[in-house]
């Protein structure tokens, strides 16, 4: 009997998923409503169109987590990292891209594979058999955003990302900061000191008032702000509101005693939660902002306790429908509730074309392995496919889930690599050979190209 994949949306990761499927062997229908049905980013009826910059990041895949990621679906023989560089401009470092010769590739491409065809609608309502990935992106359908409300819960999906900025902590000052949760509220030690606290004086205060104020922010697109304002204000925004509105919200100094410092109250108080099982990432809380990425670090800097702080991401708010991974797909990517649907690319919280694409290629490959029977061994947690969707599937908060970039902070440590700035060059280059090692052993135990 002849399977056939469905896949809800042909952009960066339903593409990557269709070429992964088709491949292997499987019939894939690949469900796009562009050009019939528009989106107020996307220009054309291309499958893999770019809709904002034309940048797939840092291209070193010794020292950078996406730069990995890049060579990683290289050797998954990824149809975007293939197209990406075909059509590669200069830019130093960075791998950027031609994007309107690229995005006719990846359509041709695909077009042109006996196992792929392309149906042109809209699908409003979530399929009831049959195997389907929904790879509809960050600006999916209204109608097929409702269906998933209604399956998930209006809860566990949201519309917008409001993304607070993302800490190193081993690049967090102790010596300064100290963990409490307020009123050392909690049943176990873990829970009385679940937050991070970094103290202020009131001339610190003031001055940070003043850096939030003047920093140079990003505007917010046509179409964008509708509906956000409710439960996210940027920080900057409530600064605008009042000097001391923040000190009243995510900056109130209440409940909390300077462990470093017990005799000084401090007069402000930022607090920074951890952001993953590891323990590796905190975000600051209650720090969505939509200040440009410069301003943001030059700002957060000034922070005590966060003088030499590393960002695993900058903070920001955007039109953004994603759902809540953490609680709502298994490890093999599938809604929990429905098993015969997957989920890949932006909407599962992963943020940008690449990791897109990668969430595709995974859940491609996970779709054709349970379509023909295979046991698929679970991907390393060590690689930068496996670190990102061991994150989105459980290894982030999912009370606090908001979408992620890959980063070293998801990958688990490496035994006897020294931690701190000073080792940074050598330790991400022992990420990077320990993620290729693992990850081509994973490729040759799974050989899906064979077929
Ligand atoms: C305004 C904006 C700017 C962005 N800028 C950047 C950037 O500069 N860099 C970056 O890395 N990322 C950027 N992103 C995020 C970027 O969109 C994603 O990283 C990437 O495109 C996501 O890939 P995807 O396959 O998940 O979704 P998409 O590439 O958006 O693909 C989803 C596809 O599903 C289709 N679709 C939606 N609903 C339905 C339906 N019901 N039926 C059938 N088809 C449907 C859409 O038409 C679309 O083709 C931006 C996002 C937005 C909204």
């Amino acid at each position: 009997m002849i399977q056939t994949l469905n896949i809800i949306g042909g952009g960066m990761a339903g593409s990557e998923a269709a070429w992964q499927a088709a491949n292997a062997g499987i019939q894939v229908v690949i469900h796009e409503m562009r050009p019939k049905v528009e989106t107020f980013a996307h220009r054309t009826g291309n499958l893999g169109e770019m809709v904002c910059s034309n940048s797939f990041r840092s291209d070193d895949h010794e020292q950078n987590a996406v730069g990995l990621l890049h060579w990683e679906m290289m050797q998954a023989n990824g149809l975007i990292m293939q197209t990406a560089y075909q059509h590669r401009l200069p830019a130093g470092g960075a791998l950027a891209v031609d994007r309107d010769p690229f995005a006719e590739s990846v359509t041709a491409a695909l077009k042109a594979h006996p196992n792929i065809s392309v149906s042109y609608e809209e699908i409003t309502a979530l399929p009831d058999d049959d195997n389907w990935i929904i790879a509809t992106g960050p600006l999916t359908s209204g109608a097929l955003a409702e269906a998933i409300a209604a399956e998930t819960g209006a809860e566990a999906l949201a519309f917008f990302d409001a993304i607070a900025p993302i800490v190193y902590h081993d690049s967090i000052n102790m010596d300064v900061a100290w963990m409490q949760s307020r009123y050392d509220k909690g049943e176990t030690e873990e829970e009385r000191t679940a937050y991070l606290n970094c103290p202020m004086t009131k001339d610190q205060y003031e001055a940070f008032i003043d850096a939030l104020l003047m920093a140079e922010k990003t505007e917010f697109k046509e179409g964008e702000t509708a509906g956000y304002f409710d439960g996210c204000l940027p920080i900057e925004v409530m600064a605008e509101r009042g000097r001391e509105t923040l000190r009243f919200g995510p900056m109130k100094p209440v409940g909390l005693t300077n462990a470093n410092d017990p005799e000084n109250k401090p007069y402000a108080v930022v607090q920074l939660r951890r952001d993953n099982a590891l323990g590796t990432l905190y975000n600051i809380v209650g720090f969505q902002t939509k200040m440009k990425y410069g301003a943001q670090k030059a700002v957060f800097k000034t922070i005590p306790g966060l003088e030499n702080a590393e960002f695993a991401r900058l903070g920001g708010i955007h039109r953004n429908t994603f759902i809540n991974s953490p609680t709502l797909l298994d490890a093999q990517m599938r809604l929990r509730s429905r098993p015969n649907i997957r989920f890949a690319g932006q909407i599962t919280g992963v943020e940008g074309y690449v990791e897109s694409a990668a969430m595709g290629l995974l859940a491609g490959r996970m779709a054709v392995a349970e379509i023909t029977g295979q046991a698929l061994p679970s991907v390393p947690n060590t690689t930068a496919m496996g670190a990102l969707v061991t994150h989105i599937t459980g290894g982030a908060e999912a009370k606090t889930f908001q979408p992620m970039n890959v980063n070293f902070g998801l990958f688990p440590a490496l035994d006897g690599v020294k931690g701190g700035r000073r080792n940074r060059k050598d330790r991400y280059k022992a990420y990077t050979d320990r993620a290729k090692a693992d990850w081509q052993a994973w490729l040759g135990q799974t050989a899906l190209d064979a077929a």
